[in-house]
Order: C-alpha cells, then sequence, then structure tokens
C-alpha cells in the first residue's frame, strides 16, 4: 500500500486524469449493465458495508486514535451510528423501491394510468471531512447503495490513518465494479472533478470548498448534496434546568475538540442567568475532564498542527483581557487547545465571524429572546439553532422567525444520528440533505411514467379546430 501511494503521490495532473477517467468508465459501465440495481444486489452491498464495520471495528477504532485521539464514545458512535443506518436502510429501501401510483387528473390526459419510480442517479461521487471520518463516508455511502447507485469515495488526507484503512477494506469487502475509493487532497480531488462526469456529487466539508465543489458541478449541471459548516448559534433562556443546560453544552461543545459540525459555535446567554450558568458551566469542564484536561483520556486533539495555530490565532485578541474567563492555553506540538471560553467578543472579530470548529466557546449576553433572534438574523443561516428553556414554545418561536437547518431545544448533536430526520444546511450551510429515507431520495431521481390507453381517442384536440373550439 506504501507503493501505491508513492505512486499516487508522483503521478502528474495528466496521470491522474487517465486513471480517473478510467474508473469512472468503469464504473458507468458497471451502473449500466445494472450492478447494484435490483433490491437483492442492494442488501448484499448494504450487508457487506455492515459486516466490514463489524469486523474491523477494532482496526478503525485504533485508526481514529491515531488520527484524532477520539474517546471510546465517538469511537463507538463511528462504529454504531453508521450501523443503525444501514439496518434501518436494510429494513425500508425495498418498500420505497416500489413505484407510486399516482392516477393522472387532467381530461385531456384520459384515459391514462401514471406511477412515479425512483431511479438511480448513477455514478455519484462522496467526498468527507476528517472530523467523524468514519460515519461521514459510511452513512452517505449507504445511502447511495441503498438508492442503486455506483459510488467514488474520496475520504479525507487529514484523517490518513482511517481515509487508508477505510480504501483497503472497501476494495475487500465491495465490489469493484461498485465501489471505488480515490484518496488524496486538493490537487487530486480538483483533477477527479476536472476530469470526469458524475451523476450526482455529495460533498461534506467547509463553505468555501462547498462553492468550489458547485462551480465544478455545475459544468455539467450534475445535481449536488453539499453538507458544510457554520456557526450554530445556541440560545440559553432564563427559565431552564441550568444544570442539566451546563453539562450537555460542555458535552457538546467540547465533544471531539469543538470539531463538530452542529456543535453549538457561540453561546447567546441571557443575562438574568449568566452568573450561576458560567459558575456551573465551568465546573462542569473540570467535572468532564478532570483538573488536568491535557491528561484527560476524553479530551481528543485537533486534526493537525495548522488547524491548532488556527484556534489559537481565534484566542489571541484576548490574551490577557478580561474576556477571556477560562482556559487559553494551547499546546501546538501536542495539538491540544484547552477548553476556552471568551465573554462578550467584539462581533467583528475572527472568533465571531469564522466557523470556530474547536474549543472555544464565545459567550454573548442578551437581554431576552428576542435580541438573541435579532442577533441571529444578522448572521448566515446556520446548520443548527439551539435553544435551552424550560419553555416549550421557544422553540417554535426560534423556528418560525429564523431559518436554519435544524432546530433542537434542550439538546445538541444528536439530530445527526436520527435516520427519521433529514440532516442538511440551508443557505451557507448546504444544499439538500441525507439520513435514512431521505438519503434515498437524495441518490434518486423520481422519475414520472405516465401510460395512455389508446382504445380510444377523443378528437377534441386535434386540428382542424374551428368547429371544436366552444366545446374544450
Ligand atoms: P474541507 O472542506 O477542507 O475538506 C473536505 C473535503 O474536501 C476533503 O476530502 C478535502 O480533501 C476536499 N477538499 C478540500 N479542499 C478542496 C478543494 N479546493 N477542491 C476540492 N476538494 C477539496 O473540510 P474539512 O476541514 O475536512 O472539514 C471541516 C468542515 O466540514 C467544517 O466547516 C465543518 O463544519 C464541515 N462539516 C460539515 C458536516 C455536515 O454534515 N454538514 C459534517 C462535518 C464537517
Amino acid at each position: 500500500q506504501a507503493v501505491a501511494d508513492e505512486k499516487v503521490a508522483t503521478k502528474d495532473n495528466a496521470d491522474l486524469s487517465t486513471d480517473y477517467k478510467e474508473i469512472v468508465k468503469e464504473l458507468r459501465k458497471s451502473h449500466r449493465s445494472g450492478a447494484n440495481r435490483n433490491a437483492s444486489d442492494r442488501a448484499h452491498n448494504l450487508n457487506q458495508l455492515k459486516k466490514m464495520l463489524i469486523e474491523n471495528k477494532e482496526a478503525l477504532k485504533e485508526a481514529q486514535v491515531k488520527d484524532l485521539r477520539q474517546n471510546d464514545l465517538i469511537q463507538k458512535a463511528e462504529i454504531h451510528g453508521p450501523l443503525d443506518e444501514i439496518n434501518y436502510l436494510l429494513e425500508n429501501f425495498e418498500s420505497w423501491m416500489r413505484p407510486i401510483d399516482a392516477q393522472p387528473r387532467a381530461l385531456s390526459n384520459a384515459p391514462s394510468r401514471g406511477k412515479l419510480v425512483y431511479e438511480p442517479l448513477g455514478v455519484v461521487l462522496i467526498i468527507s471531512p476528517w472530523n467523524y471520518p468514519i460515519s461521514l463516508v459510511i452513512k452517505p455511502l449507504a445511502g447511495a447503495l441503498s438508492a442503486g447507485c455506483v459510488c467514488i469515495v474520496k475520504p479525507s488526507e487529514l484523517s490518513a490513518n482511517v481515509s487508508k484503512l477505510l480504501s483497503e477494506l472497501i476494495s475487500k469487502y465491495l465490489d469493484p465494479q461498485v465501489v471505488r475509493v480515490v484518496q488524496g487532497a486538493v490537487l487530486e480531488t480538483t483533477t477527479l472533478l476536472e476530469s470526469c462526469r458524475f451523476d450526482h456529487i455529495f460533498y461534506t466539508g467547509s463553505t468555501n470548498v462547498g462553492k468550489i465543489i458547485m462551480q465544478h458541478a455545475a459544468r455539467n449541471l450534475t445535481p449536488v448534496c453539499l453538507e458544510l459548516g457554520g456557526k450554530s448559534p445556541c440560545y440559553v433562556d432564563a427559565e431552564l434546568n441550568i444544570e442539566v443546560a451546563a453539562r450537555r453544552l460542555v458535552w457538546s461543545k467540547f465533544l471531539n475538540n469543538g470539531q463538530t459540525c452542529v456543535a453549538p459555535d457561540y453561546l447567546l446567554l441571557n443575562k438574568k442567568v449568566s452568573e450561576p450558568f458560567l459558575e456551573l458551566f465551568k465546573s462542569e469542564i473540570t467535572k468532564q475532564f478532570g483538573e488536568n484536561i491535557k491528561a484527560s483520556a476524553d479530551y481528543s486533539r485537533i486534526i493537525s498542527e495548522r488547524h491548532t495555530e488556527r484556534i489559537s490565532a481565534l484566542i489571541e485578541p484576548y490574551r490577557g483581557t478580561d474576556k477571556l474567563i477560562f482556559g487559553g492555553s494551547v499546546d501546538v506540538s501536542d495539538k491540544f487547545v484547552e477548553p476556552t471560553i471568551i465573554l462578550n467578543p467584539n462581533p467583528k472579530s475572527a472568533v465571531m465571524t469564522d466557523e470556530i470548529f474547536g474549543p472555544v466557546l464565545p459567550v454573548v449576553l442578551v437581554d431576552d429572546e428576542d435580541q438573541a433572534i435579532e442577533f441571529i438574523l444578522e448572521g448566515e443561516k446556520p446548520l443548527a439553532l439551539y435553544v435551552f428553556s424550560t419553555n416549550n414554545e421557544l422553540g417554535d418561536k426560534f423556528s418560525m422567525l429564523t431559518s436554519s437547518g435544524a432546530v433542537v431545544t434542550n439538546d445538541c448533536i444528536g439530530h445527526f444520528n436520527e435516520s427519521v430526520l433529514p440532516f442538511g444546511g440551508v443557505g451557507q450551510s448546504g444544499i439538500g440533505n441525507y439520513n435514512g429515507k431521505f438519503s434515498f431520495e437524495t441518490f434518486s431521481h423520481l422519475k414520472t411514467i405516465m401510460n395512455k390507453a389508446s382504445w380510444t381517442d377523443p378528437p377534441l384536440r386535434y386540428t382542424p379546430r374551428s368547429d371544436k373550439a366552444t366545446k374544450l
């Protein structure tokens, strides 16, 4: 494998593009000849994917630890989340494949019958990020397989150990006529996008790169699903179960070191509860990660030294000021950033304009929910919007007055792993969605089929029409 990787690294653009064109050509041929098309083939491939996860969970966990030092909860979720999704797809996809009757209504179409069928889109490209490097490959892949597609997967170069292992496992467990893996970073992905035509591109990653992907897709009018990032706000109301809120917010903000697309990016904290809430929040950090956070087995690491420096730069303007109310220490060589809280940051500073994607929590004090809503409306539409309150109507109020991928009350993140709920963004946080049936639909074209009877052929629409005009 090392030799194969070296070859890839020394290949120039022209060689790569020839290889990629060949892969896409083979996949297109196999799709046209019916690979992964009927229900039993789809079920077989989904079961192979399942088997691959179950038989290799220890090796996958090891690779995750090498890449991100992810804790055992994330290790389990990275295996069980996709397994649960595959099981759900296996239980349901055959019923989704069935044609849906639709009786035409227009008099001009009578007598006819109609039906809708979900047609597999064809050759799908799946590009994934590094932060949950297993589930963000397997979940869309399972969705595409359930819909009858064939796929090329491009995992992230940054989660190098997981990506390499997934590449080996996928080629061992799945037919290369159905799924292929392409490794690489910007050069390889750009060459792939420039040299090949796909029937769908499913991309998970940053908003900026999402725009580049969409430009490539536009050349061929290729449909896209863009699962992007952004700043997900969280309003903490004055009426709330404050202990539960502090505990859940510490968990969700610092899970995977804040490198979660749906982590709460910043808090809009009601002034009436700011003091007790912040005290509880700080003590909860110590409770969950101990006095020596660096030594905690539950505290992940940042993916790279470059990303650690990026996050450190977000904290920098606040060092030595009274706005830095917790944490702030960074060790670049250990890729460690301490849980950090910045109170009332400058709204124009990078920590309030850029997606943080790290363990830094800006806290903006607000008078009430209306001020929080105004604040949210000033920014881009987020991937998730969180509200912590015991007032059950507040979630609906935020939902009605703002726009976001999802609104979740009194918790964060969990909606991602829910096969019955569509997961996706809106505006700058994404286009399209997936999970369960929504994945099946994302990778399908809903095709109209209409059969008109020929035993009768009323003359009304035919010319010459002069003697019929008044009858229609
Ligand atoms: P990224 O955009 O840098 O990379 C994602 C993928 O795109 C990688 O496979 C990478 O190789 C490829 N890529 C990078 N630059 C490219 C280019 N110029 N042309 C073509 N391909 C390119 O994102 P990342 O750093 O891996 O992940 C973090 C981002 O992903 C965050 O913004 C986060 O919010 C977002 N994210 C979103 C979701 C979601 O489901 N909405 C999930 C996880 C992460």
